[in-house]
């Protein structure tokens, strides 16, 4: 009998896996770098009407040197929002107007490693513009971040525009283009970041839209003529059950005819798009891959796995639906509903709750689909839990690793047994009330 799930089917089969673990144990992020390199030019060629596009990779999602180095590769930009991402460009040699810097609650140290790097700069306040000030030199070239606040709907990721701490409103945004034109910068952009993980091609325009009338306005208002628009990053993930990705070459020329119906008349045009996805470029090309270590019942069925919330927090972190595949048996029917669960003593620490699979023994090969992006990199070492090893595979066959896994060594690496005592040794009865 068929298996009546949703379930995308994976790229690779159960024999691969297995090869894969004898050198990887698990758990470990698999990624799939054709899938990676294919998807980064299905949107560069969305936006080839667009003369001088430009997608900066979110580093945030996937920051390991070789996934930026590849996205790098493939003609993209890196959108940093610290210091570590911005080195992590640094040491690749990626510099200059490749970097884009769209930081938030930021200190003048960190602007300073940005304007090293001679990285684009958005703005998330005008109070920035003080702080640009105290840099050595002005940037060449500089962004705002607009929030449109209540005008605009966006996600439980995101969050409510007009409760986001992130951007600057309309007003800012206009003194602030006056004020940098004011102390001489002359090169413009102007950026937004609404939405995360829409998959709905008519949101994803609505900022478009957005920032094309406001280019309009600025130009109006203070003489300034933006040269790039930056749409921000926000292309979703197909993670659900019946969600289907987004139609790049859909949306690209979606964008191409509010491009024509609003800057081109306005005389604005041309205008440099950009646009700094993360998620969508390496989400679905990435797999947490895990093995069944224990089942139980109490009241209710449990698929424990040895990997955890730290491997992947989207689910206990948003309620976040992945697929789950149990490696060989994509084909069996479901027959029993588990939570499938790590080992953290943190009752969300689940990467699917009430999910129907086909039995499980202990052994078994679990997939988490989709587990590219903001998987890994939001990793942590609550109760002592280490971050796996990433490797990446391709069409030709090779696996390579990419990050080993941390040891317990690296997980005591910043503290200092040798300079510890326990003050007074207390015994299990010295403890005791007497
Ligand atoms: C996270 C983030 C992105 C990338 O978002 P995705 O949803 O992963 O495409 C882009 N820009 C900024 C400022 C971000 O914070």
């Amino acid at each position: 009998m068929a298996n009546t799930s949703p379930t995308p089917s994976l790229p690779f089969n159960r024999s691969f896996i297995e090869q894969v673990i004898a050198d990887h144990p698990t758990p470990l992020v698999l990624y799939y770098e054709d899938g990676i390199r294919r998807r980064a030019r299905e949107l560069s060629d969305a936006f080839a009407w667009n003369e001088g596009f430009q997608q900066y990779f979110a580093v945030k999602a996937t920051p390991n040197p070789h996934i930026v180095a590849m996205m790098a590769e493939e003609g993209s930009g890196a959108d940093c929002s610290s210091v570590a991402e911005l080195i992590t460009c640094e040491r690749l040699g990626i510099t200059g107007h490749d970097v884009m810097f769209t930081s938030n609650n930021t200190t003048v140290e960190e602007f300073a490693v940005a304007a090293r790097l001679g990285a684009i700069i958005n703005l998330d306040t005008p109070h920035h513009i003080d702080q640009l000030q105290q840099l050595d030199a002005l940037p060449e070239m500089v962004s705002f971040r607009f929030n449109p606040g209540p005008e605009r709907q966006g996600n439980v990721i995101i969050g409510d525009p007009k409760e986001a701490k992130f951007g600057c409103t309309r007003e800012q945004i206009f003194e602030g283009y006056a004020r940098c034109a004011e102390l001489g910068i002359t090169r413009f952009g102007l950026h937004a970041m609404v939405v995360s993980n829409e998959l709905n091609v008519d949101a994803l325009l609505q900022t478009a839209e957005m920032l094309f009338e406001l280019a309009v306005q600025i130009h109006e208002r203070t003489g300034v003529a933006v040269e790039c628009i930056n749409l921000g990053g926000g292309i979703g993930v197909a993670y659900g059950p019946n969600q289907e990705a987004v139609n790049l070459q859909e949306f690209g020329r979606g964008v191409q005819s509010l491009y024509e119906s609003k800057l081109v008349p306005a005389g604005l045009a041309p205008v440099r798009l950009m646009m700094e996805n993360g998620r969508a470029m390496t989400g679905p090309f990435g797999f947490l891959v895990t093995q069944v270590i224990n089942q139980k019942t109490s009241y209710k069925n449990y698929v424990g796995v040895d990997a955890c919330m730290s491997n992947l927090m989207r689910p206990g972190m948003y309620g976040a639906y992945h697929h789950i595949s149990v490696l060989g048996k994509e084909q069996e029917p479901a027959t029993q509903t588990v939570d499938v669960v790590g080992s953290l003593c943190e009752n969300n620490d689940k990467f699917a709750v009430d999910r129907e699979l086909p039995a499980t023994e202990v052994g078994d090969i679990i997939v988490v689909h989709d587990a590219g992006a903001h998987g890994h990199s939001m990793g942590f070492q609550y109760n002592g839990r280490l971050r796996s090893a990433e490797v990446l595979y391709n069409d030709a066959g090779e696996v390579r690793e990419i990050r080993r896994a941390e040891t317990i060594d690296d997980y005591f690496a910043t503290v200092d047994f040798d300079t510890v005592k326990v003050a007074q040794q207390r015994t299990a009865t010295s403890g005791q009330p007497s």
